[in-house]
């Protein structure tokens, strides 16, 4: 039999062990930068449901998080933030060069204590709030409730390809971890072709920030974010495009993409982005299926009366500063000349692109 003393050395061992595993420096450092949301949505959305209302079954019974004796039970608060209006992830976190294994480490254990059971909340209440159905702040409704049978979920028809202008995908899934950057995006792809999911593609992933393609303002809505591990100025791996190429064809396949929508941030948002860079492959890209690219052997002469801007707009591209526009045609396009003026080169790439739409 154990004796007391016995007894009380094993609850301090225990209670050392605990200590250990659950407190190291650099989380803490981390975590107490993180500021409060600025407009955060009330944690229980309950509250404001009309009482006569009908809900579904529970969202934690139709998801596939794991069960709670394997989660940990942190005190974490929930944040559901609107995007910024500037989403440069590398200003926010490229506070000095950090190796890939500090930001593996400091990830690892934010992932563990807060992003984690943030994610499970956030789902768990989005799925709350879609259950629900007339929402209880709609005047327009004022009938009793009919619901239909016939749904499923919307679908992303968009995939918007990013360089991080990080470091490493290290660096970028901890960027994506905190609150505080208020960017994230449903892929990483690392230079070593690892590539990393981080949001359910059914989703709205932070990655777009304000921009427009066609008449499409909401790009979030209706696209997935793909980040690729790249400074911005140097060539992209061929082990990364290799597993790009194979995440893409996932994607055509599972919601039907069209060929047409694997495009670049540059081209939706002309004058705040650059990437990806003009490093960046799009006739590899093109060849496999994804996005379109010239026929550089077959370049027909556009006709006299070419209209390049309108031509631009057909594609996609927001015309409202003409030469940011042409720029970021070119980054796709041409990516050896960044001036804003289309040269008689580039106007026939632009026709033969255009008649592809
Ligand atoms: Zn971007």
């Amino acid at each position: 039999m154990l004796s007391s003393k016995a007894l009380f050395r094993m609850a301090l061992l225990m209670v050392v062990l605990y200590a250990c595993g659950t407190s190291q420096p650099a989380r803490r450092n981390v975590l107490s930068r993180t500021s409060p949301p600025a407009n955060q949505k009330p944690a229980n959305p309950d509250n404001n449901r009309n009482p006569n209302q009908t809900t579904f079954t529970k969202p934690e019974q139709i998801t596939t998080r794991k069960p709670p004796e394997e989660r940990p039970v942190v005190n974490t608060k929930v944040e559901r933030r609107e995007e910024p209006e500037t989403d440069n992830t590398a200003a926010n976190t490229s506070a000095g060069y950090r190796s890939p294994a500090f930001y593996r480490n400091i990830t690892d254990s934010i992932q563990r204590v807060a992003a984690k059971p943030s994610y499970y909340k956030i789902t768990e209440n989005l799925f709350k709030e879609m259950a629900v159905v007339p929402n209880p702040k709609n005047p327009a409704v004022n009938s009793q409730w009919y619901t239909t049978v016939n749904f499923d979920a919307r679908k992303p028809n968009y995939v918007i390809l990013h360089h991080t202008a990080q470091t490493s995908a290290e660096q970028t899934l901890f960027t994506f971890s905190i609150s505080r950057t208020s960017v994230s995006a449903h892929f990483v792809v690392g230079r070593d072709g690892i590539t990393y999911q981080m949001l359910n593609e059914y989703m709205r992933a932070w990655h777009a920030g304000r921009s427009k393609w066609g008449s499409i303002t909401d790009m979030n809505s209706c696209s997935i974010g793909i980040e690729i591990d790249n400074n911005g100025t140097e060539p992209f791996s061929d082990a990364q495009i290799s597993s790009l190429i194979k995440l893409l064809g996932y994607l055509r396949d599972k919601f039907g993409i069209p060929q047409s929508n694997f495009i670049g941030h540059s081209d939706i948002a002309p004058v705040r982005k650059n990437d990806p860079s003009k490093y960046f492959p799009w006739k590899r890209l093109a060849d496999a299926g994804f996005g379109y690219w010239y026929d550089s052997t077959n370049l027909a002469e556009p006709p006299a009366d070419f209209n390049a801007l309108l031509a631009l707009r057909v594609i996609g591209y927001d015309i409202t500063t003409p030469a940011s526009a042409i720029q970021s045609f070119k980054l796709h396009f041409i990516q050896n000349d960044s001036s804003p003026m289309l040269t008689d080169y580039d106007k026939k790439v632009l026709y033969n692109v255009y008649r592809k739409y």
